[in-house]
């Protein structure tokens, strides 16, 4: 039997974050994760300047032999209208990582005890806290493991039926012909609404990887709305013909969307686990890392009493940082369907709302307060 103050449950953004928030604490921490690492994880890999300045992450040590794709504008509009291009004059406004090696960075440097390739099957309530696997015991449980996550499943059943945003990707390393035809810039990733307003495409060229997805928030038919993206891309001379890659799946729920009850008696949910992309832009990196950060700070305050009562700080906190969860739709989501259609469809083909909104607001989030930089000792 091993024992722990802290067991996170998934070495991601969220519970790599937590333990290096708590690096020097003196609490002992094990991070579990059901598969080795590196490990690759579905994602575009797109990072705001944030993500790396509250992780102290040292730009030019990091892109020794990793890929950061510096972003100095982006290319936006509806499927089938023109296309606007916001510039930043060269200034690097977002990064472009490979999660295999993102993920596998902030792991190493954490100094948590890894348990890797271990599945979280069950926990048991013990006195103090949780018997995991009936072979680790925890004073508190952190559910770090993504969407799908145990824990949250464990505390909460709720999050089964909730709106989640379904995409799929494939992000590949292109040949020198592949190269040669793709016409995306690298430091222009180009992003393409749906007409319907369920969710957008990009495609992202980072370095020698092309990275092409799509999301949506309504599940059906989601491989064809792929395809027909790709084919979309392919006539428009943007990736080179005929690439045969394997698109995967995953989910993740918008935070104004999500229900999940995010802390119980012994039990704190961070990151994708708790519900926290962005509504419109679908970032969870930064609102993984950052509930990783609020969760260390009400950790460090429990000195050890880890009840839902104690641990009912991290709720105020993420609530005082996101806003208050909407599950109903709010005044912008009740307008009828076509009028919203017609508006956006006018809207972005202006240079004012490309820019202004949906790049600065939504995806810079540039009216977010900035936290702290994380402290580790
Ligand atoms: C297609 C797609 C594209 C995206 N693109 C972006 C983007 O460009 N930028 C951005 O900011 N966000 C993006 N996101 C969202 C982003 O990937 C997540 O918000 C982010 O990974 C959340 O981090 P996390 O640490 O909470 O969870 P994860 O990164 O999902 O990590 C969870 C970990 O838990 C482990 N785990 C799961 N179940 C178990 C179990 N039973 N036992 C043990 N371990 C377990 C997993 O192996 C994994 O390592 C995208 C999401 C998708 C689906």
């Amino acid at each position: 039997m091993r024992s722990y103050d802290i067991l996170i449950i998934g070495g991601g953004p969220a519970g790599s974050t937590l333990a290096y928030g708590l690096k020097g604490s003196g609490l002992k921490i094990g991070i579990m994760d059901k598969q080795p690492f590196p490990r690759q994880k579905i994602c575009a890999g797109w990072v705001t300047p944030e993500v790396m300045r509250v992780l102290n992450v040292d730009l030019e040590d990091y892109a020794k032999g990793r890929v950061l794709q510096k972003i100095s504008g982006f290319k936006i509009g509806m499927l089938g209208q023109k296309q606007v291009e916001s510039s930043y004059s060269g200034e690097s406004v977002s990064y472009g990582i490979r999660r295999i090696e993102f993920d596998d960075y902030l792991l190493q440097r954490c100094a948590a005890e890894l348990i890797l390739e271990r599945p979280f099957k069950k926990m048991e309530k013990i006195d103090h806290g949780w018997l995991v696997n009936g072979e680790y015991q925890a004073k508190l449980v952190i559910g770090a493991g993504g969407h799908y996550c145990p824990v949250a499943r464990a505390i909460d059943s709720k999050g089964i039926s909730e709106l989640a945003v379904v995409a799929q990707e494939a992000e590949f390393e292109m040949n020198a012909e592949q190269k040669q035809a793709c016409t995306i810039k690298e430091e222009v990733p180009e992003l393409f609404f749906t007409p319907d307003l369920m969710g957008y495409g990009w495609v992202f060229r980072k370095g020698d990887y092309l990275n092409i997805g799509l999301g949506r928030e309504d599940k059906s038919k989601l491989s064809s709305h792929v395809k027909d993206f790709c084919a979309y891309l392919e006539a428009k001379g943007k990736i080179p013909e005929g690439v045969s890659v394997k698109y995967n799946g995953h989910a993740y729920l918008l935070y104004n969307h999500a229900v999940r009850e995010m802390v119980a008696d012994n039990v704190l949910l961070i990151g994708d686990s708790a519900g926290l992309a962005y509504p419109q832009s679908g970032e969870g990196i930064r609102p993984a890392v950052e509930s990783a950060m609020l969760a260390a700070d009400v950790i460090r305050d429990c000195v050890g009493d880890y009840s839902k009562a104690n641990l009912q700080a991290y709720n105020d906190m993420m609530q005082q940082r996101f806003g208050k969860r909407l599950p109903k739709p709010d005044m912008m989501e009740r307008l009828p369907m076509l009028l919203k259609r017609v508006f956006a469809s006018q809207l972005m083909k202006t240079h004012w709302f490309t820019k202004n909104i949906v790049t600065d607001k939504w995806f810079l989030q540039s009216h977010q307060s900035r936290l702290p930089a994380i402290k580790n000792n």
